[in-house]
């Protein structure tokens, strides 16, 4: 009964406290520092607190310790006294958190020690160098921002200039295949070797990274890899999804995190999932990831295509018509890696064809991309794109309302059906509910007449006639 009334009394003391630090500190910390804890029990003036483990509270001690010093006097009183109850650690073995050097940046290693084997061979060359691994030509100078990549972008920005100084540790960037996630994460990567060149950093593909596991364990060589990955300052992992069923591997590399978290170091994390969704990953590992600050990338829109494209042709010193290029990116796909090759084909065929690119090579290449586009252009067609654009639904329009957007909508089809298809004017208006053809006629002369005196309906026409254009090539 007593055990049941304490803990029922820590924990108001707990949320009480929780309400203090919580005006003290930013939301981030107290999510990462905070949340996690639970209160266990109340001991006369003392409060017990259960943390996660050692390098938790250790933490908590060293940043944090004035803030909950004045939250317990405040809830307890004056006297009031907190204790520390850490979950122990199953791994112990492995315990990097006890072994790590003295302080973060004070143990740059530029070159490897004599006894530590480097886990990266590569027949030929010497591994007494801590290699980075990235390519070069992943800079945040060829990352072309746009609307659907810039958050991702800032805040790759912002842990590239103060790598493990941010709240953003580890920076997680998510996003479907081809959108750029190798790029930023690598981008990060290289403008550090720039700027901090004393920094070892080092990139490696999940895989990758399985595979020296996978190898550690054969040749009883772990202790080497652990004692690698220690001089390791700037850690980025690419394609962690593919840790899934892969115990061994997520428990090495949940020490090699904690041990770069405690000391500061910078990790970036991507993989073609949102945290939550990532499958058959141990919890403690899948919660750390939630640590810092998860960002990303979202499918390219048209504009963001057209720069990219733009600026690969101004690389290659290729001329392509405008309308041409319009064209292609507004059918490629999703994919920015997709639309790299659809571009060096282009790339391609305009230097061997001297040139001379038209529509209908734009169109083959896109068919050899086998991009499906729909080949005639229809009332229907018309019809779904401007209900698409003033977001009202298809049967509205072919049905009987006379409501005013519902009529506008209408008659703004009949006059692009007019102008863009081959179809009669009889034909037009039995598709939109049955309307004769005196009433597609009026239609026609109304929208020519608020063309001519209406700007914003001019813009509005204009944009819907352009993507017309582009989805048949008209
Ligand atoms: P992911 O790792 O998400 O599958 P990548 O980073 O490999 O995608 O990107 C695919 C290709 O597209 C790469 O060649 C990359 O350089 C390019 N790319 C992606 N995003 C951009 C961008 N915003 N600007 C320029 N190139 C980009
Ligand atoms: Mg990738």
């Amino acid at each position: 009964m007593k055990e049941k009334s304490t803990t029922h009394h820590s924990t108001q003391v707990w949320t009480k406290c929780l309400d203090i630090i919580r005006n003290r500190v930013s939301p981030q910390s107290f999510n990462t520092w905070f949340k996690p804890i639970k209160p266990v029990e109340l001991h006369g003036d003392t409060l017990i607190i259960q943390v996660p483990n050692k390098f938790f509270y250790e933490w908590l001690e060293e940043h944090y310790i004035d803030v909950l010093r004045q939250a317990i006097h405040q809830t307890i009183g004056p006297h009031g006294k907190l204790e520390y109850r850490i979950v122990v650690d199953n791994y112990k073995r492995v315990d990097l958190a006890e072994v790590h050097s003295p302080s973060g940046d004070a143990s740059q290693v530029d070159f490897l020690p004599e006894e530590i084997k480097n886990p990266f061979i590569i027949p030929g060359i010497k591994h007494d160098r801590i290699l980075s691994h990235l390519k070069q030509r992943y800079t945040f100078d060829n990352f072309i921002v746009g609307d659907s990549n810039r958050f991702a972008y800032n805040a790759a920005k912002a842990v590239a200039n103060r790598p493990g100084k941010t709240a953003f540790n580890p920076l997680f960037i998510f996003g479907k295949v081809g959108l750029g996630k190798t790029h930023l994460a690598q981008a990060i990567g290289n403008a550090i070797t720039h700027s901090h060149p004393k920094l070892n950093v080092v990139y490696i593909t999940t895989e990758r990274l399985t595979h020296q596991v996978i190898y550690s364990i054969r040749h009883q060589s772990m202790d080497d890899l652990m004692r690698y990955y220690q001089n390791v300052h700037i850690l980025i992992v690419d394609d962690i999804q593919f840790l899934a069923r892969r115990p061994k591997t997520q428990e090495i590399f949940f020490h090699i995190f904690n041990h770069m978290h405690q000391l500061e170091r910078q990790i970036i994390l991507t993989s073609d999932r949102p945290v939550k969704e990532l499958e058959h990953m141990e919890e403690r590992l899948v919660s750390r990831f939630k640590w810092g600050v998860t960002v990303d990338l979202q499918p390219p829109d048209f504009e963001l295509k057209l720069a990219i494209a733009r600026a690969r042709l101004r690389e290659e010193q290729v001329h392509v018509p405008e309308r041409v290029l319009e064209y292609l990116c507004y059918h490629a796909g999703d994919s920015i890696r997709d639309l790299e090759g659809i571009l060096s084909t282009l790339v391609a065929r305009a230097l061997f064809l001297q040139g001379d690119i038209t529509m209908s090579t734009a169109q083959k290449i896109l068919q050899y991309y086998k991009i499906q586009r729909e080949e005639v252009i229809t009332v229907e067609s018309i019809a779904r794109l401007v209900c698409d654009h003033f977001n009202i639904p298809l049967q509205d329009v072919k049905g009987k309302t006379r409501k005013r957007p519902i009529v506008e909508a209408r008659q703004l089809i009949m006059y692009l059906s007019k102008k863009f298809t081959k179809h009669s004017l009889k034909q037009i208006g039995k598709f939109l509910g049955n309307r004769d053809h005196t009433t597609v006629i009026y239609a026609c002369r109304t929208v020519e007449d608020l063309i001519e005196t209406d700007e914003k309906y001019r813009q509005n026409v204009f944009t819907i006639e352009k993507k017309l254009r582009l989805s048949y090539s008209l």
